[in-house]
């Protein structure tokens, strides 16, 4: 069992609260999608999940393991970022399996989860090349392929499509909903865009000021906001 579970998570950062004590569960398999307005705490969540971040307060348990204080390496979890920045002078495969190698797997170990990851992402045509010789799409999926090739219980994603033009978002949007149904880990994905909350997730989380609005199926909230913070947001009529 691989979900994750939040228990009265807090954050401060000095003097100031960012995060309000926040439970939730998101379950083994989910896609589950934090959504909020800029600066309402869904990177800092993501990020304390991560263990990028420490917790001020509460507890966070991936599957039966309390991870509350636990190094980001022995979480089970990757993250994308929105600025994926991969080494230059390296190709898509050394690209893909430089974590690995630091960690000291072996050559064939390394060389057999570049090709799956490859195979996932249908990178199989670009493993010699450079990242420059990329298009923007391309180099996204080369970051999530440094995910996927860790084998990780949970995939954590802030807003990895953004810095993409509206056409590859939507192509990549319909890449990450496969990949999820493929590799099936539950998946936390933070993003801005409505659209894209609506169509790949199992379970939304509205986050205002560091506290959940409303948790749902994207249909639940369109139907039924529970206040008009949540209704504008979701796009439901008013
Ligand atoms: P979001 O990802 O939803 O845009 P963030 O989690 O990045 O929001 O930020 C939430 C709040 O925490 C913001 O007010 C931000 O300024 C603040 N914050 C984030 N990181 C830090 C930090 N390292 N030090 C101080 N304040 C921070
Ligand atoms: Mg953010």
């Amino acid at each position: 069992m691989t979900g994750v579970n939040l228990a009265g998570v807090t954050k401060r950062f000095g003097d100031v609260q960012v995060i309000h004590g926040v439970d939730l569960v998101v379950e083994d398999g989910e896609f589950c999608v934090f959504v909020g307005p800029s600066g309402c705490g869904k990177s800092t969540l993501l990020r304390m999940i991560a263990g990028l971040e420490k917790t001020t307060a509460g507890h966070i348990a991936i599957g039966d393991r309390d991870v509350t204080d636990a190094d980001p390496a022995d979480r089970g979890v990757a993250m994308v970022f929105q600025t994926y920045a991969l080494y230059p002078h390296m190709t898509v495969a050394e690209n893909m399996g430089f974590g690995l190698k630091m960690t000291g797997h072996s050559k064939a170990e390394v060389a057999a989860k570049v090709a799956e990851a490859s195979r996932i992402l249908k990178l199989d045509d670009y493993l010699t090349r450079k990242p420059k010789a990329l298009s923007g799409g391309q180099r996204q999926r080369v970051a999530i392929g440094r995910a996927i090739v860790r084998g990780p219980e949970v995939f954590l994603f802030d807003e990895p499509l953004s810095n993409l033009d509206a056409e590859l978002r939507v192509e990549m949007r319909g890449e990450i909903a496969r990949l999820h149904r493929e590799i099936g880990a539950t998946m936390i994905y933070v993003t801005h865009d409505q659209v894209e909350a609506m169509t790949l997730a199992d379970k939304i989380v509205v986050l205002r000021k560091g506290v959940i609005e409303q948790v749902g199926a994207p249909l639940e909230l369109y139907n039924n906001p529970d206040n008009r913070f949540v209704a504008g947001f979701i796009g439901s009529p008013a």
